[in-house]
């Protein structure tokens, strides 16, 4: 998506920072995305890597953008790898408040690991029983199967 067609909206953090209205600790720009360290890491380094069209959620994000971005999150991983000896990371993003978004302009966070940080991101809960996980399967394949009623990007 080029610079005239790409969608902007002026009340939005991180289009402020994209268009150098903001400042931000800057790791990597491209023509079609930007990467900054997070004001309030969880960890040093926690990096997030956006998208300049403003994009609210993933759902919202044209499938023609999904290989710049995956090419810049690799990108900064390596980077950050080599620079802070890594053992892992993460790649997170939330979509919507009940998933803990707060800047509705998509963004994926790249979040350093080593393997005795103490971090503890989530816990599994498992399902009841094994019946249980394989009806919702079944019941998630055949919704792809039909159709979904509004496409992809509807919420
Ligand atoms: P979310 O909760 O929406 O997935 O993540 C938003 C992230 O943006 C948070 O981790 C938060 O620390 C970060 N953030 C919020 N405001 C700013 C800012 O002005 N500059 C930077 N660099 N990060 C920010
Ligand atoms: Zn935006």
């Amino acid at each position: 998506m080029g610079r005239a067609d790409r969608p902007v909206d002026e009340g939005c953090l991180f289009c402020r920072i994209i268009a150098g209205a903001l400042p931000c600790a800057r790791v990597y720009e491209d023509e079609h995305v930007l990467a900054f360290l997070d004001i309030n890491p969880m960890a040093p380094g926690h990096t997030l890597v956006v998208l300049r069209g403003h994009y609210p959620t993933l759902l919202d994000v044209p499938p023609g953008e999904a290989g710049h971005l995956f090419t810049a999150l690799k990108i900064v991983t390596v980077a950050l790898r080599a620079e802070l000896r890594l053992e892992g990371f993460h790649c997170l993003q939330n979509n919507f408040s009940a998933a803990g978004q707060t800047v509705f302009h998509a963004h994926w966070h790249l979040i350093p690991r080593t393997a005795h940080d103490g971090l503890a991101l989530w816990a599994g809960r498992p399902y009841a029983d094994g019946d249980q996980m394989r009806r919702l399967a079944e019941s998630l394949s055949s919704r792809i199967a039909g159709g979904l009623s509004g496409g992809t990007h509807e919420w």
